[in-house]
């Protein structure tokens, strides 16, 4: 534990008493690192907290009994702070999030801990805390999300839905479509396919009978990608519904651009959305392709 400095501070704390150095059982940060270890320092340490669903979550643990930040002297106050800092450099550096939550409880661990929680505007909570119910899935029939031509393109036989929600509640149906499309079809490999980004995007599904007909996603970065539509769909205009929800959902969430990576001889297709190509042509799974962006 660091000397005290001595220098005068606006709150006069007194050290620090020592800690027990023997583990306190039933104490779960006595017990238990608390996560995978990224730092560790006699006073604190820092964990890393692999969650699925939600990538970049960390914590800073100090590793004595304190439950109060005023129980701190002030070098220990400086220290937590510094680490404190280096975390959330490092969680902006490796996850790039829009946002990082950081909340401190320890209402039943008396280790003074700081969670932070990387966040983005495209994540299933936002702008709620990670804690709070999601919202319900809601579904809106095509005719109703505003396209003016949406029933041009499907007959009445068709009462084809819409849904833009998070992976967790969308993924039981895009997933099978994602793999049909993109790993059968056009042999992309499950691991490329499903990457780490499905669980912070925003995701479309349209479907009928509860079977997806067409899928896409909204990633953090602001990229439209993994617009996928049934084989026995297509040429129905569903892709171009799929694009214009995550359109919307963009502008929803703030965005001030979009961009996507458009197959050559597709770029027709996004212009007419309003895309605007703004790169050379570059290959991706050996296609040519160009970037296209759309600024709101
Ligand atoms: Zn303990």
């Amino acid at each position: 534990m660091p000397a005290s400095s001595g220098r005068p501070g606006f709150l006069s704390v007194s050290p620090l008493q020592q800690a027990p150095a023997e583990p306190v059982a039933g104490c779960v940060f006595c017990e238990e690192v608390g996560g995978r270890l990224l730092q560790h320092h006699e006073d604190f340490r820092v964990v890393a907290i692999d969650d699925i669903e939600l990538p970049g979550c960390a914590r800073v643990i100090w590793n004595h009994h304190v439950a109060e930040l005023s129980e701190l002297n002030e070098d220990q106050r400086l220290l937590l702070v510094q680490a404190l800092h280096e975390t959330d450099l490092r969680i902006r550096t490796l996850h790039k999030p829009h946002k990082i939550n950081i909340a401190s409880f320890g209402n039943k661990v008396p280790h003074l801990h700081f969670h932070f929680i990387a966040r983005w505007r495209t994540d299933p909570w936002w702008p709620e805390s990670t804690w709070s119910q999601r919202p319900s899935l809601q579904w809106q029939g095509i005719s109703a999300t505003g396209f003016a031509e949406a029933t041009e393109h499907l007959s009445d036989s068709e009462p084809a839905l819409l849904a833009v929600s998070d992976w967790i509640q969308l993924k039981d149906l895009a997933s099978p479509l994602r793999r049909a499309v993109f790993v059968q079809e056009q042999s992309v490999s499950e691991e490329e396919e499903f990457d780490s980004f499905d669980s912070i995007s925003r995701h479309v599904v349209i479907a009928e009978n509860q079977a997806g007909l067409g899928t896409g996603r909204l990633a953090p970065d602001g990229r439209i990608g993994r617009i996928a539509v049934a084989k026995d769909h297509r040429n129905k205009g569903l892709g171009r519904f799929l694009i214009r929800a995550l359109l919307n959902e963009a502008q929803r969430l703030g965005f001030e651009s979009v961009y996507l990576h458009g197959q050559v001889q597709a770029l027709g297709f996004y212009e007419k959305l309003g895309f605007t190509a703004d790169s050379e042509e570059f290959l991706e799974c050996e296609i040519p392709h160009r970037r296209m962006s759309l600024i709101f």
